[in-house]
Order: structure tokens, then sequence, then C-alpha cells
């Protein structure tokens, strides 16, 4: 009988979780995969449509009703929900399992049974279902090994309960170094041993240890202090098999007025002018600004960056939101939430760009004339950054973000940290410090960008694959794509 072929993709439902699996099935099905994506209804509903034509993913919907679980209807999505009761819809999602359990079951009796389930970091659960039916299980995560190292750690050790003076050193990962109580997201602060979020954690993150192995999308050069982490920790395989390159768009949740939209004449001509503007600039020179696809910064701290960037003299382009507290998609008042005349004053200089609500972020990090990226460090930004040999200023928001520009600082030496978080007060002479440090071709702004493409070249190695050289993300991945055959020859007795 042909080897199976199948592989079973079924991240949380949230767009961070949905979108890094989406681009891992989209490469194993370039590499001759078949892929069942299974999530609830409503997301289903919305990958249908997002879905390039030419793939032929399977997507099955796996039953869940928001309001058994006390969430407003259709909220079957973190986008959907106030963040007040994301942790609620994270709770719910553990009522999957015996739904998952009767897909498998009928998965395995198939004609295509299963070669394995790559599941979520909040499914542990996963693992020991998928075993019931003797299915090879991983974990996938979309964050890095460094970052998500710290957070697994932090969850079960949660050492800042032990320090008075705000910092402290993780027990079992002294190799992170100090972290500071302000590196916590609000939820492990507050969070005692037996508060809600501690329960869930409980049973989530020891369940890793069932799984047969991890994989990341990051680089193993890149990252190997987290990744040994995860293998110290569990004795499974830990693949790197990043970056896992996506040109899909992030607008898979279908609400209704989120992010990129549709094709539009107002917003193309905008992008042209952009372009115009990089191709205006000589090499390295610009600073490219955002925090992602769903965090913004306080009204004050976009007007201190404003000011910033105007004393900077530096060309910048900034990707802008409304500020915390108001709608994130309503439209940008630029008269009200940036200083006077700011817009006017900077596209007269020919100084910079206020780019509102998406950009084209790959392609702007991609043009030559981009040297440096103000970003909140969410992974996918730090690799697209690190693969275009661009440093960075972070200013991490949420979730691992801190670690993520922890490592970029410590470890990689391409960030220079600007602040933490929305409640960070935020000093426009700082930033402008900062930004002119990083942005220098001199001295350690010089000396961040060698070290960025470095990173850069690291990467390209990591990823080739020709005739001869095999790098270590493509290793991984065949790797991890045989361990599944390995695991069944051996019970079969063949090996
Ligand atoms: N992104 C983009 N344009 C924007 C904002 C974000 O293309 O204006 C993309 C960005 O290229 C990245 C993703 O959205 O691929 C953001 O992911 P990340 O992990 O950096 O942060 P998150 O949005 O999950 O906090």
């Amino acid at each position: 009988m042909a080897d199976p072929k199948t592989i079973i993709m079924f991240p949380f439902m949230a767009q961070g979780h949905i979108i890094p699996f989406l681009s891992l099935s989209l490469q194993l099905e370039q590499k001759g995969y078949q892929i069942t994506f299974i999530n609830t209804p409503l997301n289903i509903a919305n990958l249908r449509r997002t879905l390039p034509p030419s793939s032929a993913i399977s997507l099955l919907q796996i039953p869940f009703s928001p309001s058994d679980h006390g969430l407003p209807p259709l909220s079957e999505n973190t986008d959907s929900l106030p963040p007040n009761q994301i942790f609620d819809l994270l709770v719910a999602s553990t009522a999957l399992k015996p739904a998952f359990r009767t897909i498998l079951n009928n998965l395995v009796e198939s004609e295509t049974p299963p070669l394995c389930v790559v599941a979520d970091f909040f499914f542990g659960w996963s693992a020991a279902v998928s075993h019931e039916f003797g299915i090879f299980h991983v974990v996938f995560s979309g964050a890095g090994g460094f970052g998500l190292a710290c957070y697994f750690s932090s969850w079960i050790n949660l050492p800042h309960k032990n320090s008075d003076s705000g910092e402290f050193t993780l027990p079992d990962f002294p190799e992170a170094g100090k972290l500071q109580v302000t590196q916590l997201t609000p939820s492990l602060l507050a969070a005692t041993g037996d508060d809600p979020w501690s329960e869930f954690q409980k049973k989530n993150l020891p369940a890793w240890a069932d799984a047969d192995g991890f994989l990341f999308n990051t680089i193993e050069k890149l990252d190997e202090i987290g990744l040994s982490y995860f293998r110290r920790k569990f004795r499974r395989p830990v693949w790197a098999i990043g970056p896992i390159n996506s040109s899909l768009s992030l607008s898979t949740s279908g609400a209704p007025t989120r992010k990129k939209p549709g094709p539009d004449k107002e917003k193309e001509k905008e992008t042209e002018k952009l372009f115009q503007f990089l191709n205006s600039k000589p090499p390295s020179s610009v600073l490219y600004i955002s925090f992602g696809s769903q965090t913004t910064i306080t009204a004050s701290q976009m007007m201190q960056l404003a000011k910033a960037l105007y004393k900077s003299k530096k060309s910048f382009i900034w990707v802008v939101r409304p500020p915390l507290g108001f709608d994130i998609n309503a439209e940008f008042r630029a008269e009200e939430w940036l200083p006077e005349k700011f817009k006017t004053q900077i596209e007269d200089e020919n100084r910079g760009v206020v780019f509102e609500k998406w950009a084209p972020q790959k392609e702007i990090l991609s043009h030559k004339s981009v040297g440096g990226f103000m970003s909140h460090c969410g992974w996918n930004s730090v690799l697209e950054a690190l693969s275009r040999g661009v440093p960075l200023l972070g200013w991490p928001m949420a979730a691992e973000q801190f670690y993520n520009a922890k490592m970029m600082v410590e470890i990689a030496g391409v960030c220079v940290e600007v602040a933490r978080g929305t409640s960070f007060e935020v000093r426009s002479e700082d930033l402008r410090e900062k930004i002119e440090e990083v942005m220098s071709e001199e001295g350690k702004g010089k000396e961040m960008r060698k070290k960025a493409v470095e990173i850069k070249m690291m990467i390209e190695e990591a990823t080739r694959d020709e005739e001869g050289f095999r790098g270590s993300s493509v290793e991984a991945m065949d790797d991890f794509l045989q361990a599944p055959l390995l695991m069944m020859k051996k019970k079969n007795g063949t090996q």
C-alpha cells in the first residue's frame, strides 16, 4: 500500500494561528501532500473565500456553537470578540475534543487515512486524541522558539510571583537571561497559579509532552537557544522549518470591516505614491513603522512618535491606525491624532508617508531604500525584516512579542527596544535618539545593519535546496515528513 499522504491541520480559531497553518498547508501541498484543514464552520466558510483557486486543500468543519459557551453568536474567531472575551473562546475550544475524536475516527476509516496531525499549541489535548488512533501528532508554532520557550517557562514557573525587584530569571531557562515584569502580558502578570488562565495552562502546557514532535516557523541557527529548551524539556524532535513564506493576505477572517481592503482605486494610487517615495530615497535611509495586523498605540504615544520622527529628520513610512480606545478600522483622523500640520509638512518636504490601515509590508521591506523597521515584534514581522536584512526598533505590545524583542536585542544584535506596551510613557526625545541611532550609517546603526545582513544570508542558506546542498529548514521539513512513516514502520515491525 502507498504511504499515506494526508496531513491534518488544526489551528486555534484566531487569524494569528490560522494564517501560519494555512501557509504551512500550502507549502506541504506543493510538496505533494493532501491537506485536510479543520476549523469551526464560520472560519471554514471564510477560508473557502480566501484559498487560492489552484489549491485542493480540503476544508473540514468541526461543529462549534459559541452560545453554548456563553459567547455571542457568530463568535468563532478572536477577531470577532472584545479582548475580555478572547480567553472564553480559548476555554470553549477545549470542548472541541469529542468532535475532533469523531473526525479522526472517520478519517482513519476513510480511503485516505491521515499521515499525521499538525495541531495548535493551545490544543495540547489533541495529542492524546490522535494517539488513540495511532496517528502521529506534532505541535506547530507560528511563534519562534525563544519567544515560545520564555512564554512556556513563565507559565509553568510563574517566577514573577517571587520577584520583589520586578526582575527575574526563568528557573528552567536561565539562558534567556534576566526578564522584567514589564515583559509579561497582563494574564501572566495576574497569574497566581489558580486563576482561570493558570488553570487552562496547567492542563494545556504539560499535554505538549504527549506530542511526537514540534514544528517551528524559525531557523535553526538563529533560534538555537529557544529550540534547545524544548528539546531538553520534552526529549522529542524539534524541527525548525521556517521561514514559512506565504503570499496570502490576512483578510481571511471575513470580518466585514477588517484589514486589507479589496481593490480600491484610491488605495492603489496611494500605494503607487508610496513606492515613488521609496524610489526617490537613498539606500537604507527610510524607516518603516508598523505594529502588525491588530495592534495600535495610544493617542499620546502617537503624538510623541510623530514629534520624534519630525525632529529626527529621517525619512519614514508610518502605517497608522486609530489610537487605542477607538475602532481600529475607523477612518484615521490625522488632524486630531497627529501634531498640527504634521502630515502636510512631511509630505511637502518629501520626508515621510503616513499610510492608513494596511500596507504591503513585505514589498516595502524588500525595497532597498528601507533601512529600519519600528515593529511590535510579531514573529512574522521579525522574520520578514530579518529575511531582508533590515534592523529593528522594537516596541513589543503583547504575547511573546516581548521575548522576540529581547532575542533580537540580546541574541541577534539587530534591534534597539524603544518602548513596551501601551502604558509605557514614551518621550519623543528618547524615541528620536533611538531612531537616529538605528538609522545611522555609522556606529551602532552600521553594526546592526551588518548583523541583519548576516542573518539574511543565514536564512537564505537555511532555505536553500540545491544539488549538493540542502539548508537546515529544508532538511528539517523532510525529517519531519519521514517521522510518521518511521513510526508506522516500527509499529508494523517492518523496521
Ligand atoms: N501586515 C501587512 N500590512 C500591514 C500590517 C501587517 O502586510 O499593514 C502583515 C505583515 O507583513 C505580517 C503580518 O501582517 O505578515 C503580521 O504578523 P505579525 O506576526 O508580525 O503580527 P500580528 O499581526 O500577528 O500581531
